[in-house]
């Protein structure tokens, strides 16, 4: 996967050299290329922005640095263009893993008060939000949706890790241990270490309806649950009136 990113802050884009995502650009399994927006500035001190028609706050980014920018991307036909934008769909799991499909992304970052709307429907396939809040630039979410695809893309991620997560079947994941098998008077499940494996995946599906259920009950709304998972949802349910 191929991820071109336009952006006026390139050097905000350092954490991602570190750790998994950093692994898994230098093995090559992601491609990430920063393209400065203000390389692309003809003006006197490389300016890029200027104050809103109509008056009002804030400065917009100019629609020509942003067009010529674009047009330095070496490009494929099918390569999308997401602009990071408050007012985009907000992310979701199902679209993380759509766009994990996809060749080339071209990340568009905005700053200040945003970019000028006729650059951004000339070149932009999609907006993404990843969030109802507004933050100062589009570096962040665009690290955001980096890393959260980078995790569906072939090699970057030991596989099974990501298959078992929360969103993958619609729950959130089961409570996870390790050493020491006691920590401030907490013992460890002892089924964790009954290793009894038929007996580890039931529980760990109780403890996925539970924390769904405890912590996030509307996604419990789309799925098409067994009765297997309706009755044990049943227990939780009265486990936690009683409590
Ligand atoms: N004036 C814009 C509005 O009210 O819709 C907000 C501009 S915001 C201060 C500057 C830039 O940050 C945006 O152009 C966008 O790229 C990015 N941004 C801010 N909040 C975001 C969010 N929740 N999701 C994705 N990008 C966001």
């Amino acid at each position: 996967m191929k991820f071109d990113v336009l952006s006026l802050f390139p050097e905000m884009f350092e954490p991602l050299k570190q750790s998994i995502i950093g692994r898994a650009e230098k093995k090559g399994f992601i491609e990430i290329n920063l393209i400065n927006i203000r390389d692309f500035s003809n003006e006197k001190h490389r300016k890029v922005d200027d104050s809103p028609y109509g008056g009002g706050a804030g400065m917009i980014i100019k629609p020509d640095v942003v067009y010529d920018a674009y047009k330095s991307i070496k490009k494929k036909k099918s390569a999308k263009v997401i602009y990071l934008s408050p007012q985009g769909n907000v992310l979701t799991h199902k679209k993380v893993v759509e766009l994990s499909k996809e060749e080339h992304l071209i990340l568009l970052c905005g700053h200040y008060e945003g970019i000028d709307q006729r650059v951004i429907e000339e070149i932009v396939d999609e907006e993404i939000s990843i969030g109802d809040y507004v933050l100062t630039g589009g570096e962040i979410p665009a690290m955001v949706l980096i890393d959260s695809i980078s995790r569906y893309i072939q090699g970057v991620l030991n596989q099974e890790s990501s298959k078992e997560e929360s969103f993958t079947d619609g729950l959130l994941e089961y409570s996870q241990y390790t050493r020491p098998e006691v920590f401030l008077n907490k013992k460890v499940p002892d089924v964790l270490i009954s290793g009894n494996h038929a007996n580890i995946r039931e529980w760990r599906r109780k403890e996925s309806l539970k924390n769904t259920y405890l912590k996030r009950p509307e996604l419990l709304n789309c799925l098409d649950l067994s009765d297997s998972d309706k009755q044990i949802l049943m227990e939780i349910q009265n486990e936690s009136q009683n409590d």
